[in-house]
């Protein structure tokens, strides 16, 4: 295998995202292949004991097995390092692997956690339900209320783990305030970026410490496989995320770090068009539902109560996905949705199609009534993910589902 790019850091660190995304970490065999190979091998063999020995004390370079190294994987995870600007990233089997390997890797009996309540329904639950079974306190707050992170801060506190924008309200937080206190109390931050990828926005820019993707949205970007991926300093993930990760075993499998490869190729066209036309999308909805007595929660609209944080932290582009709440709480939510014609039902995201959720039934369905609640996951809330097709055709298609609906 010869490295093709990325030989030559100081050339790589010059690339513009869109270079990045499409050339980063190839490497290429004697074949000389264009599109990187696929390397389905769980295993390696060597010329002689004495290399295998030498691989496994560390004195020699080279792969042992494929929970620890897999050619096809190491390429996704040096492209996916070079385009978030981190030292180094390690893949896992899906977004919740990585969400789960960032914060354990870390984490003992005693620390605390301060984490964003606005969330994944499943990040959500690692915070609320997993963590305090290992004797980890957590405390939950309003993460877009910059005092609450001062607020929560223990003495034992280790991590603070948030999303931004977040799932499926669009909370954003100011990520360069939380991550300067994090640090000045030597606190590390975990973000998670799935809803904004490093085309959009790159947290480490802001003083994060770690970020951990969902891979399987906007990375992927076809709706194909589940992946995972957490990036940080070399001594985060080869000292603290590699032991754990290597132990436990979530990797990622060298088919989907493939698939995810030939994701990244388009990302930054994607991103950059798809977060264009959920602009445009959510003006035409808005115009609509606000006369109504519906609200929008978008961040790259002026109506989002930090627009202007939110065009700071992701000047190309504020993503594909954004919220709306109908007035007429669940019954006309259900009728919208059953009125659409082109706009998929379904709760992924980062998808090229258009794709319409009500996460109070499905993403969300899983917490409490209260918890919910205090997330402002409503009953006539809507969450959308803007697609490639033409905009024109989208807005049609959800006039005419709200005209439906009775909006
Ligand atoms: C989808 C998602 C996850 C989980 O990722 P999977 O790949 O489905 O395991 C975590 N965080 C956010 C914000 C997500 O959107």
């Amino acid at each position: 295998m010869k490295k093709t790019t990325g030989m030559n850091r100081s050339v790589t660190q010059a690339w513009g995202p869109a270079t990045r995304a499409v050339r980063g970490g190839t490497w290429r065999s004697e074949h000389g292949e264009t599109s990187e190979a696929l390397f389905l091998s769980s295993g390696y063999s060597y010329d002689d004991a004495g290399t295998v020995a030498a691989r496994f004390t560390g004195e020699a370079a080279g792969m042992t097995y494929s929970r620890l190294q897999n050619p096809t994987v190491a390429m996704l995870e040096e492209r996916i390092a070079l385009m978030e600007g981190a030292e180094a990233c390690r893949t896992q089997a899906s977004g919740m692997a990585a969400m789960t390997a960032a914060l354990l890797c870390q984490l003992s009996a005693g620390d605390h956690v301060v984490a964003a309540r606005a969330g994944f329904g499943s990040c959500r639950w690692l915070v609320d339900s997993l963590l305090p079974r290992f004797g980890i306190e957590t405390t939950v707050i309003d993460s877009a209320v910059d005092s609450e992170w001062d607020a929560a801060i223990r003495p034992n506190t280790k991590v603070f783990f948030f999303e931004t924008p977040a799932n499926p309200t669009l909370d954003v937080v100011d990520m360069q305030y939380v991550c300067d206190l994090a640090r000045a109390h030597g606190i590390v931050t975990v973000v998670d970026n799935a809803f904004a990828s490093p085309a959009l926005q790159r947290p480490l820019n802001f003083g994060a410490d770690v970020v951990a993707y969902s891979a399987t949205k906007l990375m992927d970007g076809q709706g194909r496989v589940l992946a995972g991926a957490v990036c940080g300093s070399a001594a985060f993930i080869n000292d603290v995320l590699l032991p754990f990760q290597r132990n436990t075993g979530p990797n990622l499998s060298p088919f989907n770090a493939w698939v995810v490869l030939k994701g990244l190729e388009t990302l930054d066209l994607r991103a950059r068009a798809q977060s264009a036309a959920a602009i445009e999308l959510g003006r035409a909805i808005e115009q609509r539902i606000a006369p109504a007595g519906g609200r929008m929660l978008h961040p790259g609209l002026p109506s989002h109560p930090r627009h202007e944080l939110a065009i700071r932290q992701m000047p190309r582009g504020t993503g594909p996905i954004f919220a709306f709440e109908v007035p007429g709480g669940r019954t006309q939510a259900f009728a919208l949705l059953d009125a659409l014609e082109l706009i998929d039902i379904s709760n992924n995201i980062g998808d090229a199609r258009s794709l319409m959720c009500h996460p109070a039934s499905t993403t969300h369905a899983g917490l409490s009534d209260d918890a919910r609640a205090e997330m402002g996951v409503t009953e006539g809330l809507l969450r959308i993910n803007v697609g490639l097709e033409d905009v024109a055709d989208l807005v049609r298609d959800v006039d005419a589902a709200m005209s439906a609906a009775g909006l």
